[in-house]
């Protein structure tokens, strides 16, 4: 590689595996990711059509891509998009657990079965493909999360199911260095403030409510989300390990 490519391509041979990468976030990160050059796989549930349709949009940029339906909810499936994605690519040397969802409510009325959905997507989804992950991942991997500025400061009510399953990941981001740091293995967080996406579009009722409280004026961008796990992605990042970056437009400020 020329130093040229390095600076523009800077994961170029490498490998990496987007959950929920069919919109939103997600869709930004895979893209993003294979702009940088890397093999990107993603995992989709409900939107199959989006998801070949990111794959479409990097392979006609000249990158690689490919779409495996895993609800993050199955261990299963979870277990099977690994394989499939090392099966292509012979690694994964970044993992974005991103895929998420946000069910909840007044705590009083909360389903049992919200909570226990809530689990299984947002942080069993987070343990088993981290597990599975980091059996095929080589010295100078990344494990990269998306938790959320909610584990900073509660701005509204009914969101206390949510912040549980996020502050959990922000949990085993911090003790999961210790166990990957010795392998050359970095861990971070990325804890996006309020973002314009499908699940809080920026007008919808969410940011009538947080919407004055963001430092910069406007919500975020997925783009701007993308930018920064990108940047931990990549070899400039291979001293930050543990870290929770906040990427909020002062939200939390
Ligand atoms: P969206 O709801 O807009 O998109 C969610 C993405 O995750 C989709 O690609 C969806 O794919 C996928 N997904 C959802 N459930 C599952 C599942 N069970 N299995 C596999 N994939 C799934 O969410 P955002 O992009 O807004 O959020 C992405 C992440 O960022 C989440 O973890 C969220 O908690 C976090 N976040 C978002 C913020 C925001 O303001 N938007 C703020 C802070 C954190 P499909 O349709 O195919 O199921």
């Amino acid at each position: 590689m020329s130093n040229n490519e390095a600076t523009l391509k800077p994961l170029s041979g490498k490998t990496a595996l987007v959950t929920g990468g069919s919109r939103s976030i997600g869709a930004a990160v895979a893209r993003r990711l294979a702009a940088d050059g890397a093999a990107v796989a993603i995992t989709y549930s409900a939107s199959p059509d989006k998801a070949r349709q990111v794959v479409a949009d990097i392979e006609a940029a000249g990158g690689r891509a490919i779409a495996i339906e895993a609800d993050a909810g199955s261990p299963e499936a979870v277990r099977a998009a690994v394989t499939r994605t090392v099966t292509a690519f012979g690694a994964v040397d970044i993992l974005v657990n991103n895929a998420g969802i946000a069910l909840g409510g007044p705590i009083d009325e909360i389903r049992f079965e919200d909570y226990e959905r809530m689990i299984a997507v947002n942080v069993t989804g987070v343990f088993v493909a981290t597990q599975e992950a980091v059996r095929h991942m080589p010295s100078g991997g990344r494990v990269i999360h998306i938790g959320s500025s909610m584990t900073r400061y509660a701005a509204f009510p009914t969101a206390s199911l949510y912040t549980l399953t996020k502050g959990a990941v922000t949990g085993f981001n911090r003790s999961l260095v210790r166990d990957l740091g010795p392998r050359g293995i970095t861990v971070n967080t990325v804890h996006p403030g309020p973002t314009d996406t499908d699940m809080n579009p920026d007008g919808g009722p969410v940011s009538q409510i947080v919407g004055p409280g963001m430092a910069i004026g406007r919500y975020g961008k997925p783009e701007e989300v993308a930018h920064v796990v990108a940047f931990l992605a990549g070899p400039q990042a291979a001293f930050v390990t543990g870290a929770d970056v906040v990427a909020d437009g002062g939200f939390t400020a």
